[in-house]
């Protein structure tokens, strides 16, 4: 099973597809009347494939000067929680600015994406569907929700990712909602689940940083012949984007951005399509090795790429390069390291090595980061140590009162690994200020031993 949400701007026809989806009797999760609820969920059903549906439509109905704001976090929740996006435009009309818009958050934190091209009944909307693959998030899908067609297209589609998320799925999800914790069992989870790529499965990286950072050099390094291009014949091309090799014994698949950018060269647009490759590079990816020349560590260039990284939910490792050149190291690693709690502060704890690409000395640090920042990024913590832990946390720190009325947070549960995702049930959650969301994911990095790895926080109001 996988979550699907549907996501687009108003009036493409989400409530429709949601309803098809779901069908008449609407399985709402939650439907007592006084619950404030901005997602709308359902059981969903396609031919064999069961799913719950995130209907991201309910949204459209707040009128304030604020709806843009207001949907696009509402839109970045779904997007979070959901294992594929069911992205919809509409085929009469062609893309517009807000799909651009919508397009734009998908590109950046959805794990799969379905575009629709809807009220594509018949033949009408042929070329508004063809418009949506200038979205670049594949090809356009043809359907009408209203009139059900497009469903069987919409069922192949969905049926591989369907798969491609069951694999990736580390462990069972635990039950979601309403678990009764007095009937949670001690053997429901021992915490850290033990994640290990398998040889079927290469660790997929990427290592990003600015043009001389060293990328080429790590890589071919790391895959021990000189299979990426170096050197005066650099602007020939080279066709594959991945490598799959072994780095001291761990099957990896790396994701080459140099050697695109060394294509790019010829074009002499090099510093930004290198970047901009780099970033393409970080979607494919599992774990993200920012690379840094430590002769001009974080520069506003490294920043940039490693916070895109953590925002698109992967695991960071920084490397700093060419430290064979370095006098003074220990006075050396002392700056990197306060530079990066500084510069850095969403990826606290992520590790930070120091690498010669050139020489080799330092590959088994990176090594055995990598392979760290992949097990944090995988691990689980079981229901009732969480809800332990929120007791703990809340007694410590009560929330505070808003016109004294309290945010009670009464049940969290784990809902995703790569990156961890949590859910907390409360009142007004509305109301719950950021410094708060921050201590509670502090406390969470710090007392599951989760360094680094990105970590999504979600609320649910819980009349
Ligand atoms: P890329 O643009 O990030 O792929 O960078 P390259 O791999 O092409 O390297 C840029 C330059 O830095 C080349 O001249 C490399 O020889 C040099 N270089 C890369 N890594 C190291 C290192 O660890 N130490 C030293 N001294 N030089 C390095």
């Amino acid at each position: 099973s996988f979550t699907l949400a549907i996501v687009g701007r108003p009036n493409v026809g989400k409530s429709t597809l949601f309803n098809r989806l779901v069908g008449k009797k609407l399985a709402l999760v939650d439907d007592q009347p006084g619950v404030t609820r901005d997602l709308r969920e359902g059981q969903g059903r396609l031919g064999d494939l069961r799913f719950i549906v995130i209907d991201s439509a309910g949204l459209e109905i707040a009128e304030d000067d604020s709806l843009q704001g207001r949907m696009r976090r509402l839109t970045e929740r779904a997007v979070d929680e959901a294992d594929i996006c069911l992205f919809v435009v509409d085929a009469r009309v062609g893309v517009t600015a807000a799909d651009e818009y919508f397009a734009e958050i998908l590109r950046r934190r959805a794990r799969h994406v379905i575009v629709a091209a809807n009220k594509a009944e018949g033949r009408a909307g042929e070329s508004g569907a063809m418009e949506a693959y200038a979205l670049g998030l594949g090809e356009p899908l043809r359907i009408s929700a209203e009139h059900g067609e497009g469903m069987d297209d919409l069922y192949r589609a969905l049926m591989p990712l369907a798969d491609q998320v069951e694999a990736e799925r580390p462990a069972p999800i635990e039950p979601e909602f309403d678990v009764d914790l007095s009937e949670e069992d001690a053997e429901s989870g021992e915490g850290a689940e033990d994640w290990r790529p398998s040889e079927a499965r290469p660790l997929q990286l990427a290592v990003i940083g600015r043009p001389n950072a060293g990328k080429s050099t790590l890589i071919n390094k790391i895959i021990g012949e000189d299979r990426l291009l170096t050197g005066p014949e650099a602007g020939i091309t080279r066709d594959s984007i991945s490598v799959t090799t072994e780095f001291m014994g761990t099957p990896m698949r790396i994701f080459d951005t140099a050697g695109m950018r060394k294509r790019a060269k010829v074009n002499d647009k090099l510093e930004k399509l290198s970047v901009a490759d780099g970033l393409r590079a970080v979607r494919f990816a599992e774990v993200v090795v920012v690379l840094l020349d430590v002769a001009i560590p974080f520069e506003q260039q490294d920043l940039r790429i490693a916070d895109y990284a953590e925002t698109e939910g992967r695991a960071v490792v920084v490397a700093a390069n060419k430290w064979d050149l370095e006098e003074d190291k220990p006075e050396k690693l002392k700056e990197l390291r306060e530079s990066f709690e500084r510069l850095l502060p969403q990826l606290k704890g992520a590790p930070l090595v120091t690498v010669s690409a050139k020489t080799g000395k330092g590959l088994d640090r990176l090594h055995n980061a990598i392979l760290m920042a992949h097990e944090v990024w995988n691990r689980r913590v079981s229901t009732a140590k969480l809800n332990q832990w929120l007791g703990a946390m809340t007694e410590a720190h009560p929330p505070p009162a808003p016109g004294g009325r309290r945010i009670r947070l009464r049940y969290m549960t784990q809902v995703r690994t790569r990156p961890p995702a949590f859910i907390v049930k409360a009142t007004h959650t509305d109301k719950l200020p950021d410094s708060y969301q921050r201590y509670l994911i502090n406390g969470l990095r710090a007392d599951f031993d989760m360094p680094g790895t990105p970590i999504r926080l979600m609320f649910r109001d819980q009349g």
